[in-house]
């Protein structure tokens, strides 16, 4: 008889290969997901779209949540981490995309305590600050928090708040860079020869 897949101590959920894709807003985060969700049939799971999702669900912490995003903040650890869950919860896929998390290191420890294991890799997306608020400045998602402040306090915190993560990341190996200032065709080709060599030949198992 085959093994029963690992389970987690707290959840009894299956554990999954999970890819956590970070960077600056604007650093294309969302469009290289989408590619590689369509082309590997991976799904991702985009923190922030479950938050504003949670937030027009209408739940009664929504103003609080909202206000902290309009600052450019991050928001509990805990309801992030819980969306998540649930989100992965949903899928039977063995390896999923996190897009756009962690963002601090309280999001990271208590992704470790509520989930129980560490994600497989941390694809970090790198792109020159003017070229992430060049693009916000001309994508019109009707998003509240795509106005120029809120768009540098967001870049401000990812670089301060993501760099001991990123510290921590690094120091046991799992980080992979990716310049990501470059046409959308060809971050795409890149990362979908990362993704064959890493992932696509247990995908196929
Ligand atoms: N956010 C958060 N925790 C997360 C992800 C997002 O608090 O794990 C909040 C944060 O305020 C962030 C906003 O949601 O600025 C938008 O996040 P999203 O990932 O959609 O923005 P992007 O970085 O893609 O522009
Ligand atoms: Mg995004």
């Amino acid at each position: 008889m085959p093994d029963a897949p690992s389970r987690t101590a707290e959840q009894g959920a299956p554990r999954k290969r999970v890819v956590f894709v970070v960077g600056g807003p604007g650093s294309g985060k969302g469009t290289q997901c989408d590619l590689i969700s369509r082309d590997f049939g991976v799904p991702f799971f985009s923190a922030g779209e479950l938050i504003r999702a949670l937030i027009a669900s209408g739940c009664p912490e929504g103003k609080q949540l909202q206000d902290i995003i309009l600052q450019g903040q991050i928001i509990p650890s805990e309801v992030t981490v819980g969306l998540l869950q649930q989100a992965m919860a949903g899928t039977q896929a063995e390896t999923v995309l996190i897009d756009g998390f962690p963002r601090n290191t309280e999001n990271r420890t208590v992704w470790a305590s509520q989930v129980g294991y560490d994600c497989e890799m941390v694809l970090l997306f790198d792109c020159p600050d003017e070229i992430m608020m060049q693009r916000l400045a001309g994508r019109n998602q009707g998003r509240e928090d795509d106005n120029e402040e809120t768009i540098r306090k967001r870049v401000q915190n990812f670089k301060s708040q993501m760099a001991p993560v990123l510290d921590h990341y690094r120091s046991i190996d799992k980080v992979t860079t990716l310049r990501t200032d470059r046409p959308i065709e060809a971050v795409h080709a890149e990362l979908s020869a990362l993704w064959r060599q890493h992932f696509a030949p247990a995908a196929k198992a």
